[in-house]
């Protein structure tokens, strides 16, 4: 089968990825389909932390392929529509739940069960029918098949309404399919975490009685207080569990911890029903006696297809439910897992993907600007010369491990060569590149050690009203280009920063972006030909040990 140019398009994303069982998230660049006809490209604003994310993130499950960029109660707004898309338009909010495909042909699929159809291509951590990675919300923007794009409605707020998308539907869906809505009917609520909580909301709603079920004694005055729950029934106590026996209609059961179920069928009344939501990682043991003699039923549920998640949104914006939750940070994410892992949030934590990735973004942005339009040119070992004293061997001052080239160098060190009257110096000079016009650009990453002060760090030599065209030095924690002249950037000292150095020889002109943003604008100083350099050589002032680290080096050039 041929693939069209069209159809091989990709768009640039950005999110934050887990590599390993460790399960932590950094930062994480990849790309998703171009925009097709049936799809919506949404910009994503909000995320909720699923627990079912943590699972996947630590492979607790079993079926993680790394890298995952977890996230599946998506909300944002939509950028881009294709032209078979008849219910959105750009600029509509919208969302995207636990699944972002389906075979749309089999039994389920034709009966809005979309969710429990044996082709069902998850939100992330699954593949696309063209063997692409699914990705989820951890990012900033996802494409997705119209029919998995819901409406979310104006008065439900865009930050606490994402968790409806996955806990929402997952209690919703299943009080309406086992019959658990009739309202002054005795609802348990087992389990007071992210579902647990949205569960009392919508069940109240109902006009249900809802009494919050809890092992922590603590969860008491949360339940009643806070959440306005009807009773709470202490699990841990056996007095209090034997004077509800044959209480309950129903019981939502979102422990996913496991759990012994016999107390909890005690507490349910002759038909009563017991539907789990939660998953444990191991099985429950099921006591048939109760389930005999009392006639009741014992069921699972998972989330919903689409069109009863759409409806649930609308019930929700109706009564005015969303999710309690704690807004965090992308950067933040690691520590709430850690928190959600020992349950210790309330009761969701949602990520502000639309303020807190925006940051990373502008600047891989403005790189894309630094360097669009330059083709970079191939350096190997052999185009790094090292200038050091001449009377020190170059691991005496020079050491390359795992792409970071340490440069460094005294003050009371010889120069480079015997004749030399310059300050001692341990450089790189770039050969093999050596330019007299067009636009050439040094890219690289530096890191300067607190207490390096007077040295020439960066360099592009020659000129002809002086010996380089620019210099860019280090004093005192602030990098400046030709001694104080012009502040590029303060407090640099023991932090990686992107440095990018532009120069246009025809019209005379350097430019120096830091961390992709612009610092430095000004003519060049003539002269024949040019060439980098970076290290450190000795200017005003030196400390009396120098040194710099460099990675990532690139000269790229345009004509
Ligand atoms: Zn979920
Ligand atoms: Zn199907």
């Amino acid at each position: 089968m041929s693939t069209t140019v069209e159809e091989q398009k990709q768009q640039k994303a950005f999110g934050w990825a887990a590599t390993d069982q460790s399960g932590t998230l950094s930062p994480f660049n990849f790309s998703r389909r171009e925009n097709g006809d049936e799809d919506v490209t949404l910009k994503i604003l909000y995320c909720g932390v699923c627990h079912s994310d943590l699972h996947v993130l630590k492979n607790e499950w079993g079926f993680t392929s790394y890298p995952v960029v977890p996230g599946h109660e998506i909300v944002g707004v939509a950028t881009k529509v294709g032209k078979n898309v008849t219910n959105f338009k750009v600029g509509d909010r919208v969302g995207v739940g636990v699944f972002v495909g389906s075979c749309k042909t089999c039994e389920c699929c034709q009966q809005d069960l979309e969710n429990y159809c044996p082709q069902i291509i998850f939100t992330f951590n699954s593949y696309n029918p063209d063997g692409t990675k699914t990705y989820g919300g951890y990012s900033d923007m996802i494409v997705v098949d119209q029919r998995y794009v819901l409406r979310f409605p104006d008065n439900l707020p865009l930050d606490a309404g994402a968790p409806l998308l996955c806990a929402g539907i997952t209690v919703y869906s299943s009080m309406k399919y086992y019959g658990m809505t009739e309202a002054g009917k005795h609802l348990g609520v087992a389990g007071l975490g992210g579902l647990g909580h949205v569960a009392v909301k919508i069940a109240k709603a109902f006009g249900l009685k809802v009494t919050v079920i809890s092992s922590s004694p603590d969860k008491e005055s949360e339940a009643i207080n806070r959440l306005e729950a009807d009773s709470f029934l202490l699990s841990s106590d056996p007095a209090k569990m034997k004077s509800a026996i044959g209480s309950m209609d129903y019981i939502i059961d979102t422990v996913s911890a496991a759990h012994p179920l016999l107390p909890l069928l005690s507490v349910l009344k002759v038909n009563g029903k017991l539907v789990t939501v939660g998953l444990p990682n191991k099985p429950l043991e099921l006591p048939v006696f109760p389930l005999v003699f009392g006639r009741k039923l014992v069921g699972g549920s998972d989330v919903g297809g689409m069109k009863e998640t759409q409806e649930m949104l609308d019930f929700c914006a109706k009564h005015n439910i969303a999710a309690d939750i704690e807004l965090i940070r992308m950067d933040e994410i690691n520590t709430a897992m850690e928190r959600l892992a020992k349950s210790d949030v309330r009761y969701r934590f949602v990520i502000d993907v639309g303020n807190s990735l925006s940051h990373q973004l502008m600047s891989l942005e403005a790189n894309d600007q630094t360097t669009s339009g330059f083709t970079q040119v191939s350096l190997s070992q052999s185009n790094f010369e090292l200038q050091r004293p001449y009377d020190k061997s170059p691991r005496e001052r020079y050491s390359f491990n795992n792409g970071v080239h340490r440069l460094w160098v005294y003050s009371t060190d010889k120069p480079h060569t015997p004749t030399s009257h310059t300050e001692p110096r341990t450089e790189i000079r770039i050969r093999g590149y050596d330019y007299s016009s067009g636009v050439w650009q040094f890219e690289g990453e530096a890191y300067i050690p607190r207490g390096t002060t007077g040295a020439t760090v960066m360099q592009i030599f020659g000129g002809s009203s002086r010996a380089t065209t620019i210099m860019l030095q280090v004093y005192d924690g602030e990098l400046a280009a030709y001694r104080r002249s012009e502040r590029l950037l303060s407090n640099m000292y023991n932090r990686w920063f992107k440095v990018n150095v532009i120069h246009d020889v025809g019209a005379s002109n350097v430019k120096v972006y830091i961390d992709g943003v612009l610092r430095y604008e000004g003519s060049g100083a003539g002269g024949h030909y040019h060439y980098f350099k970076f290290g450190v050589y000795a200017a005003d002032g030196p400390s009396h040990r120098m040194e710099s680290r460099w990675r990532g080096i690139r000269v790229l050039t345009k004509n």
